[in-house]
């Protein structure tokens, strides 16, 4: 198994990248966002529990994105890799991940941080407001919101992977493509195993 963390701000790309690796790959992409908003159009429990941290920028409460996630990698257990795409976002998530890793008897295999300044990221999301129809996409505030909580929450999880060798950094105000390629760099050989 070949699992890989896509990581990054807000608007950083990891959405578009996963969607290459997938085709590349054939791997699970789990995205916690989308998982989210999904929740949400159907009006669940868990969706409207969500939309009140997602509407400010704020994080949804560990136990709850914990358990939706634990129950996504559950449902699919003979897939090649798993591409995590915005988990793990705190270190109570970094930690249950790795717990989950061992139960598999696999491991998270390499963190890329896709590295995007902030301004770049504001403008690339007040930008794509219009299409992705996210009513977190759409205020300014609510973007630096979500752009804070990832410097304090989530930034400090690149350093959990740093500290075991896994952690890379790549330039993502590239063009994809360059993204895409840089990406291929790390991942290429050792995903073929
Ligand atoms: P982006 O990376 O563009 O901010 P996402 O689609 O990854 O957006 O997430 C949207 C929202 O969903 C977040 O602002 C947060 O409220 C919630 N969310 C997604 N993943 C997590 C997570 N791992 N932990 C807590 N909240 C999350």
């Amino acid at each position: 198994m070949y699992n890989l963390i896509l990581f990054g701000p807000p608007g950083s790309g990891k959405g578009t990248q996963a969607d290459y690796l997938v085709k590349q790959h054939g791997f699970l992409h789990i995205s916690t966002g989308d998982m989210f908003r999904e929740e949400l159009s159907r009006d669940t429990p868990l969706g409207q529990e969500a939309r009140k941290y997602m509407d400010r920028g704020d994080l949804v409460p560990d136990e709850v994105t914990i358990a939706m996630l634990r129950k996504r990698v559950e449902q699919h257990p003979d897939v090649a890799g798993i591409i995590f795409d915005g988990f793990p976002r705190t270190d109570p998530q970094a930690a249950e991940l790795n717990d989950m890793m061992e139960e598999k008897q696999a491991s998270i295999n390499a963190l890329i941080l896709l590295d995007v300044d902030v301004d770049t990221i504001v403008q690339r999301i007040l930008g794509r407001a219009a299409t992705s129809g996210r009513a977190d996409d759409a205020k300014e505030d609510v973007i630096r919101t979500r752009y804070e909580n990832f410097i304090n929450y989530t930034a400090p999880v690149f350093d959990f992977y740093d500290r075991l060798g896994l952690a890379h950094r790549v330039n993502g105000a590239q063009s994809p493509s360059k993204v895409a390629q840089a990406i291929a760099d790390i991942v290429g050989p050792a995903a073929q195993d």
